[in-house]
Parts: C-alpha cells; structure tokens; sequence
C-alpha cells in the first residue's frame, strides 16, 4: 500500500474548467472520502489519478513517485465504479481474474486481449488461482464463481467489483459511490464490510459518495469539494463541528 499525493491538478474539457487546482494529500493506510454535489468534479478527479482521464495540469505522486505518463493498467490502482463495471460474458471467476491477466502482459500484447474481452468473446476459463479463491473467500462469493454477473443479485455484483479490486494487492483503492446502486439495507451492510476490508488490510482508499452519513462513519478524514475545489478536508467531527465555510457547513449539515 501506499500514499498519494495529488498536486495542484486542473481539468478542463473545452472550454469549462471542472477541476480548478485541486491538492490532496493521503497518506498510506488512509480512508479519505470525497463529498459534495452532483457535477462538482469528483468522478473526473479518481479517474484522472486512476489514469482513466488526463489532467491538463498538475501531478499525482504514488508513493512519493510521479505517475505521469504511466497507463491505467500499470498505476497498480484498483477502481470499483458505481456500476460495476462487470463484462457479463465472463464468470466471476474470470471477472475477478481480469486485472491480473492484464498486468502479466507487456502494453502490445495486451492489446489483443482487450479486444478479446468485448462481447461475444470470451477468456478461455483456466485453473482458479489461489489469489481468486482468496479474494472472492473474504467477500463470501467462493460459492458463486462459475456464475455469470446476469445470475447474481446486486450485492453480489457489488462483491465481485470489489473482488476484482482486491485481487490486484493494489497501492490504493478508488471507489466511485460503489454503494449508490444498492437498497438501503444492503448500502448499510456493504459499507460496514468496506470499513472491515479497510481495517484488515491497512489499505490506502480515496471514496466517493454524495452520502455525508456514509463519509462521516466511514472515513478518517473527509474532503469536501465544490465547483472543481476542494473547500476543507480534514476528520470527520472536524468537518462537521468547525466547518470553514457556510458551504461546508450546509453541504455536511452541521449545525448553523
Ligand atoms: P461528480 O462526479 O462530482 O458528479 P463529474 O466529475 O462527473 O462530477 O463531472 C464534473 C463536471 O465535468 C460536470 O459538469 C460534467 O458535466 C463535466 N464532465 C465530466 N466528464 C466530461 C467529459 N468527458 N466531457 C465534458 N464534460 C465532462
Ligand atoms: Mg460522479
């Protein structure tokens, strides 16, 4: 695991600056959760440190070394996205064992293999690694492994993202409101179960959500962000008790 250190980054597409010089610091080991409004900016900043998007400007450091120019697929960064993001052709086994094939092959024979995940094909399903059975027996999905995601129930889908992501031993976790898709129950459940992942594995995660109750139980510190800023980041009761601006306060909903 590893810190992260994101400097000054901005983003424009066309004409509209979404991120305006945004800095975070996290430190290995952390739950830091980034709140705020719809549109704000959060989704295009865990892609660009993911290396799904390009910043236009500013530098993300993991740790302490600069990834620009680095590919998604060697950040060595684990993304679980709201949807899931599961190719429905393949087993959970295979879902989960996708990053690392990937990471075994050099960028150009990767290539041909990208085009082998696209529908209607399929990865030719070999031996279970032990490292897949690992994953999928912390999650408590070893039961479904030759199951397609179409034959799972939402939770479940959820717990193959998150094994997916568990199974590379990534330097951090990136999670884009995994929950946002899950009934109440199951939200409350999950969220309970990413704290317990968090705690066992020491691991470093930056987490989005728009929900303050899940930031505010899950996180060591929050950061608050609007119009392509982050306002404050700092702990949770720090956060709500002395927030440093009214939109922090009316964002968190501390009392005024
Ligand atoms: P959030 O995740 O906080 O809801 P996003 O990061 O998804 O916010 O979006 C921030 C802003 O950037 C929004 O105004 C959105 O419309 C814009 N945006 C995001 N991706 C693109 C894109 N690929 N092209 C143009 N605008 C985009
Ligand atoms: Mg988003």
């Amino acid at each position: 695991m590893a810190g992260l250190n994101i400097e000054n980054l901005t983003k424009r597409f066309d004409d509209v600056e979404v991120l305006k010089g945004v800095s975070l610091d996290v430190a290995d080991g952390e739950f830091v959760s980034l709140v705020g409004p719809s549109g704000c900016g959060k989704s295009t900043l865990l892609r660009i440190i993911a290396g799904l998007e390009e910043q236009t400007s500013g530098d993300i450091k993991i740790a302490d070394r600069s990834v620009a120019g680095l590919r998604a697929a060697d950040r060595n960064l684990s993304m679980v996205f709201q949807s899931y993001a599961l190719y429905p052709h393949l087993s959970v086994a295979e879902n989960i064992a996708v990053p690392l094939r990937m990471r075994r092959l050099t960028a150009t024979q990767r290539l041909p293999l990208v085009g082998r995940l696209m529908p209607g094909a399929r990865i030719q399903a070999d031996t279970i690694s032990q490292d897949i059975l690992t994953a999928a027996e912390r999650l408590e999905i070893a039961h479904l492994l030759d199951r397609k995601p179409g034959q799972l129930s939402g939770g479940q889908r959820q717990r193959v993202a998150l094994g997916r992501a568990l199974v590379r031993d990534p330097a951090a976790f990136l999670l884009d409101e995994p929950l946002s898709n899950l009934d109440a129950k199951l939200r409350v459940q999950t969220r309970v179960e990413i704290a317990q992942l968090h705690r066992s594995l020491n691991a470093t995660f930056i987490y989005v959500t728009h929900d303050q109750v899940e930031a505010m139980t899950m996180s060591d510190r929050i950061a608050v962000m609007m119009g392509g800023r982050i306002l404050q980041c700092d702990t949770p009761e720090a956060v709500y008790d002395d927030p440093d601006t009214i939109e922090v306060a009316e964002f968190i909903g501390s009392p005024k």
